[in-house]
Formats: structure tokens, sequence, C-alpha cells
């Protein structure tokens, strides 16, 4: 093991810490991490976890919900200008404006945004919950930020709902085409081509499964097919390679990476173990509204 490795993990028992990586982070990340997952599972994790410092290697809405979820824990995001461009299109602001043109809407904001628009919306939802979230929900008019792709899926999944769209997307996952689709496809014809539904709706038309990068990981796992052509950020192929190495599993365009999520570094991780990194805060107000939101999606889920 290397010089640095055994730092982090002397440390991380001296500390009391916990470690939580996303599937797109770097593998030697994942490798020294106690646990890999979604994000809100991470979060989940964080909350039930006996330690009181989490070190979440992920981008800032990420360590934002597991401090929502734990907030008298002590949580850092070892990278700092790991963002998410996604989160960053829809601001409290643009969620107030849409209340205030529809009413008698309410709104469901995927966990892939800031504390600030989750403490403005009524209830959160991940990709796996999208559909169940919204179908929960008395009213008919749904607002549904910031992801225009996940919101058109749950639409059509959906259809006695009118579903308001924001203009927001992922630029990783919308940056597949249909061409990038059919490519992959005539490449391996007869592979199971599977897809997050952050990618747009002409690409999820050609998918054989459609659903979250754990589902994904889930379902090439389980699955007796031998051949995958996976629609999510090469984290998701990087594990299974790995993981199976038998069978051919190929990303469905070249470059299908989220440059913030391989931002960390393992350097990165042991600052947050030596205290040079600053934890997560959050406003009150912040924490509260968030909270309530995430709270409401866990009783539904
Ligand atoms: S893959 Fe997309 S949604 Fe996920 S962190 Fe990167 S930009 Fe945000």
């Amino acid at each position: 093991m290397n010089e640095i490795k055994k730092k982090i993990l002397s440390l991380k028992n001296e500390r009391n810490a916990l470690i939580l990586a996303h599937y797109y982070q770097p593998l030697p990340v994942q490798d020294i991490s106690d646990a890999v997952g979604d994000s809100f599972a991470l979060a989940k994790l964080a909350q039930k976890a006996e330690q009181d410092t989490i070190i979440l290697c992920g981008v800032r809405f990420m360590a934002e919900s597991a401090k929502i979820l734990c907030p008298g824990k002590t949580v850092y995001l070892p990278s700092e200008s790991a963002g998410c461009p996604m989160a960053d299109m829809v601001t409290p602001e643009d969620v107030l404006e849409l209340k205030r043109r529809y009413p008698d809407a309410a709104v469901v904001c995927y966990v892939n945004s800031s504390a600030a628009v989750k403490a403005v919306s009524d209830i959160c939802c991940t990709s796996s919950s999208a559909e169940k979230i919204v179908r929960s929900i008395p009213n008919r008019q749904i607002i549904f930020v910031p992801d225009k792709n996940l919101g058109a899926y749950v639409a059509k999944k959906v259809p006695e709902k009118e579903i308001i769209l924001f203009d927001g997307f992922c630029p990783i996952h919308d940056a597949v085409s249909l061409s990038d689709a059919a490519a992959a496809k005539q490449a391996l014809p007869d592979a199971k081509l599977l897809a997050h539904p952050e990618c747009r709706p002409e690409v999820l038309s050609q998918a054989d499964y459609i659903g979250s990068t754990a589902g994904i990981l889930d379902y090439a796992r389980s699955s007796s097919a031998q051949k995958f052509i996976v629609g999510t950020e090469t984290g998701v192929c990087e594990i299974l390679k790995r993981e199976l190495p038998g069978k051919t599993i190929v990303p469905v365009k070249e470059n299908f990476v989220c440059p913030d999520m391989k931002k960390t570094s393992l350097e990165d991780v042991l600052a947050c173990l030596e205290g040079r990194r600053n934890p997560i805060e959050l406003p009150e107000n912040e924490l509260l509204g968030a909270r309530a939101s995430l709270e409401r999606m866990v009783d539904i889920e």
C-alpha cells in the first residue's frame, strides 16, 4: 500500500471518520472509501453512521445533502471546487418565480440541486423515486426542477399530471445524442443499452433499461446478458469492467466523463483528515427547509 493510502487509513481510524464515495469518483478514491453509492444513499449512510466526521467524495450538493440529514456531524467535501453544473442552473429565485406563475403547482426538486433550492421546494426526489414521488402528490400541476430530461421521463410515465419543466440538464448526460446511441448499438448489436434518465428522451427511447446509477449497476450484475452499452458516466463502466471481467462493457460514447466528479484526489481526502479543509456549513433556514423537503421524500419512498 502506498504512503498516502496508509496515512489516510490511519488518520481515518484516529479521527473516527467515515469516507463515502460516489460511483463516479476516481477508482483510487473509491478504493479507500468505506462505502460507494448513489448520492442520496451516501447521505443516508452518513446519517446512520456512528462516526461524526464524514468525508463525502463527490460534488457539493452531495455533501450538502449529508449535512442536511445529519446537521450535528462534521461533513467535508474533499475538493471544494467540485460542483454540479446542473445543480447550478436553478436558483431559489427561479423556483419562487415559477411558484408565482403556477400557484396551484407543487414543486418537486431532484436531489441534484443546492440546499437553497431544496429549501424552497415542496419535496425532493431521486432518479429512482421521481415517478413515485410525482404520483404521490395530490396537485395536478407539478413544477419539476432542475432536470428537464428526468422531468420529461416522469411526465411520460405519469400522463395524468401536468409537469412544468425547468430548462436545466446535466451537460454530461445531455451530450449523448441519438446518433451516439445508434452507433453504439450498431457496433454491438446484441448488447443491452442501459441509460440514466438524465439522458435525452430520444436516447432513452433506444434503451433496454432506464434507471439510476445503482439501478444500472444492479441490472448489469444480475442480467444473463453478456454485453452492455452503458449510458451514464464512465465511472459506472469502470466499476462493471472490474466486477464482470468476462462481459463486454462499453460506454455509449467516448469521454463520457463528469470533470467535477473527477476532481477529488487522495491528497484532498488526506487534507480533510488533517483539518486542512473547511467543513460544509449551511444557513439554518436552508438547512431546515431542505431537510423538510428531503424528509417528505423519505416518507414516501
Ligand atoms: S454527472 Fe451531471 S448531474 Fe452528476 S455531478 Fe456531473 S454534471 Fe452534475
